[in-house]
């Protein structure tokens, strides 16, 4: 199919696209990476009659660490930026781990973080990645810049808190208190597909205790879920098989699956309670084990069904 008729500007500094924003009104869209716009547009899921495209406006395309530890991820910094960066495997497994298992590699090499994070989709990857590790959204508008958590920032299914004028021009992940570990896991169907099931977890040791966990879902409801209080039983203590497995039945309560063409409702609970567990058996002390061996991939990576 072919997209209904849209008038295309490509501005070349941030204040010009804002301004074509607001003049735009709500039939306006920023285009970024356009690997989900440009698909809804052709299935006219989308129809927006104003596209701004911010490929030309410079100063969008970084991901960097501040002197304070937080990593700043600019609007245009694309997936695959994000999977060849030696900054995010040395500082940041969580996302290290994620960044491979999104989409496929020509997906990747023009689909941006950012605009996955304002595509919201529930079974978008980075946006339980960003929410684990307590990230925020900056927007910048005519009325001046403002940050946003991202568990504020998502709304609902396919919809953020943006106003029509205002661009997301950087995530950003906050510095660590502690050590950093974590991963993701994802079951696809198939290589560049959507998950069935994703798990998020993202914690901060200070000797041997946890000070800070993350834990979110994705595919498993109708949105992106903060599995919040899986992440709380984690917390104030060492990590222990007794506490993982807890952590992972927290999990698992917290996802709202459905039963479809991917699997059961029960079997997708099932594989966020295995997800959490084999991500933090991979944290666990030498000696420790939080199920048995045959059963434990304590590095992440991709799961896929048989
Ligand atoms: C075949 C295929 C497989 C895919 N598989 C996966 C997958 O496994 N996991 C996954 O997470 N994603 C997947 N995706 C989606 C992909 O990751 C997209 O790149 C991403 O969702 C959107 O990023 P984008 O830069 O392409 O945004 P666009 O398509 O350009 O925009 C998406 C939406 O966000 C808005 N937007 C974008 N950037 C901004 C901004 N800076 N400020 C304000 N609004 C903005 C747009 O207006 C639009 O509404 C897949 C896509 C395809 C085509």
């Amino acid at each position: 199919m072919f997209p209904s008729r849209f008038r295309y500007e490509a501005p070349r500094s941030l204040d010009e696209a804002i301004g074509l924003l607001g003049d735009g009104g709500d039939y306006a869209k920023v285009l970024a990476g356009g690997q989900s716009l440009v698909p809804m547009m052709k299935l006219r899921f989308a129809s927006p009659e104003l596209l701004v495209d911010i490929n030309n406006v410079p100063g969008l395309d970084y991901h960097r660490a501040d002197p304070d530890g937080s990593l700043r991820i600019g609007a245009l910094c694309r997936h695959a930026d994000l999977e060849y960066s030696g900054l995010l495997k040395s500082t940041q497994p969580t996302m290290a781990a994620a960044a491979p298992l999104v989409a496929d590699p020509l997906v990747r090499n023009r689909g941006t973080l950012v605009g996955s994070l304002c595509h919201a989709d529930p079974q978008g990857d980075w946006t339980s990645v960003l929410l684990a590790l307590g990230g925020s959204v900056v927007a910048a508008g005519p009325r001046g810049r403002r940050t946003v958590p991202l568990a504020e920032f998502v709304s609902g299914p396919f919809e953020n808190v943006l106003e029509h004028d205002e661009i997301a021009v950087e995530a950003v992940v906050p510095p660590a208190a502690g050590a950093r570990a974590g991963g993701y896991l994802k079951l696809e169907r198939r290589v560049g597909d959507f998950a069935t099931v994703g798990v998020a977890v993202a914690i901060e040791t200070s000797g041997a205790d946890v000070i800070r966990a993350g834990i979110a879902l994705t595919g498993v409801g109708g949105s992106t879920i903060g599995a919040t209080e899986a992440a709380a039983a984690l917390t104030g203590q060492p990590l222990t098989a007794d506490g993982i497995a807890e952590a992972a039945g927290l999990a698992a309560a917290a996802a709202q699956p459905r039963t479809d063409h991917r699997g059961t409702a029960e079997y997708k609970r099932n594989l966020v309670r295995v997800f959490v567990t084999r991500i933090l058996s991979g944290s666990l002390e030498p000696g420790e084990t939080a199920v048995t061996p045959d059963t434990v991939t304590p590095d992440t990576g991709t799961e896929r069904a048989a």
